[in-house]
């Protein structure tokens, strides 16, 4: 007979050993969601610590009930930062319009939550970190799944084996590469490049984003409190410029050669760009699987499914997806409970992946006309009242977990 732990409510037989690469969001959540169910749960993280910091997340619809069932909503909701304006530049730095942010992000005002992304990670650590065994510093350099079950090689030099292995390691997956193939296989570039760093507030702004554009360039000021400001500079490419990806200098130089000639406050954001030390530069791009799961490895969040900061939902679709990936495991074998997470997550995903082209993709125009008609159509959403909520943000209700048996 099986025992079960009257406080826990957790069975007593043998645990199933899982490994998780990548303590961002959906590693993290998924961790919370597996040990509820009783199984014994390593991350494993390349930086050395929980990054803290970062710029504004979005958690809305169907991702704050996961927050809410993991208890950490109270704590997300003091953290939430009340962006109150959203003010768009013309190119000599003219205002354009002025509207509520939820007026072109689809986001229900008073309800969805927007944290930086450090107070998110860090809440979700906060939740598991006495439950799970955190490998920093280190990562997956190997997988071997030929026994029954997987093999894993650390790059630290250790082997161990787990009974199932998920890959929460972000849009450039590397368990994806180890157990699926090349990421230009499932890669969607989706024609921009951004680039994203910290710089002082000089700009006297509070609670508030400030963008500019011109036909295919967008520079932003997103403040968050006043101190600091976030600086998004993002630029139409029809290519991606892979050469510039690795190399810190060369990205720098192709971002301060596309924006050389800009007005407004731009030239001194490059100087700030050359200053700054968390200068973050990557393609805009989503992530699209034929299947999320290989044997006894399945891929969460990012990994499996990015759908670009064009959306806004990387983050609510990385909580859901954590969710009910363990609520398809809970009373299944691995190869039923990962079919039934590809089968009940996927429409959610595709909603979500396809609001590229609403929104947020919409706010970076590449002609002069398309830019005409985008600021034609932002006038109108200043002098009208809120919208009502995407309905994708929203698509899945969640199942509840089966009692544990
Ligand atoms: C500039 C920018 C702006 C964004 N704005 C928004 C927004 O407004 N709203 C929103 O909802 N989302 C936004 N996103 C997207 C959001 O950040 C992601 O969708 C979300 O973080 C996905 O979470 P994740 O846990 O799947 O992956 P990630 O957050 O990418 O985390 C992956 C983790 O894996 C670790 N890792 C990577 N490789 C390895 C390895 N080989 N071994 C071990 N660990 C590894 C990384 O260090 C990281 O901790 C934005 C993203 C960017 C880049």
């Amino acid at each position: 007979m099986t025992r079960t732990d009257q406080l826990t409510g957790v069975r007593a037989t043998p645990r199933r050993t899982v490994l998780i690469s990548g303590a961002s969001i959906a590693g993290p959540a998924l961790a919370y969601w597996l040990t509820r169910r009783g199984h014994a749960v390593t991350v494993v993280e390349r930086a050395g610590a929980v990054r803290s910091g970062g710029y504004p997340v979005d958690v809305r619809g169907t991702a704050l009930e996961v927050v809410r069932r993991m208890g950490i909503l109270p704590r997300l909701r003091d953290a939430h930062i009340d962006l109150r304006r959203l003010t768009f530049l013309d190119g000599d730095g003219g205002e354009v319009a002025s509207v509520r942010p939820h007026a072109v992000t689809g986001g229900a005002e008073g309800r969805d939550l927007e944290v930086r992304r450090g107070d998110l990670t860090d809440a979700l650590h906060a939740a598991v970190r006495d439950d799970v065994e955190f490998l920093f510093n280190d990562s997956i350099a190997a997988l071997d799944q030929s026994g029954d079950r997987v093999d894993v090689t650390f790059r630290g030099g250790v082997e161990r084996t787990f009974d199932l292995v998920f890959g929460a390691d972000g849009v450039h997956s590397r368990t994806r590469e180890l157990v699926f193939g090349p990421e230009e296989r499932f890669h969607r570039y989706l024609g921009y490049c951004f680039a994203v760093f910290t710089t002082r507030n000089t700009f006297g702004l509070a609670n508030e984003a400030v963008m500019w554009n011109t036909p295919g360039r967008a520079a932003a000021l997103y403040a968050v409190g006043d101190a600091d400001v976030h600086a998004f500079l993002t630029f139409a490419a029809p290519q991606p410029p892979f050469d510039a990806f690795a190399d810190p200098r060369a990205h720098r130089d192709l971002v301060a050669a596309v924006f050389a000639d800009a007005g407004w406050e731009v030239p001194g954001v490059l100087a700030a760009m050359r200053e700054a030390d968390d200068v973050f530069f990557d393609g805009v791009s989503q992530i699209r699987m034929p299947r999320w799961s290989s044997g006894r490895v399945a891929l969460v969040g990012d990994a499996a499914y990015a759908p670009s900061f064009l959306t806004g939902q990387g983050t609510s679709l990385a909580l859901v997806g954590a969710y009910m990936l363990a609520a398809s495991l809970a009373g299944r074998d691995h190869t039923a409970g990962f079919a039934a997470y590809e089968h009940d997550t996927r429409e959610f995903v595709a909603v979500n992946q396809a609001l590229v082209g609403a929104g947020g993709a919409t706010l970076f125009p590449t002609t002069a006309h398309a830019l005409e008609q985008r600021n034609d159509r932002l006038r109108q959403l200043s002098a009208m009242p809120s919208a009502a909520p995407r309905p994708a943000h929203s698509a899945l209700t969640l199942p509840e977990f089966p009692p544990v048996r």
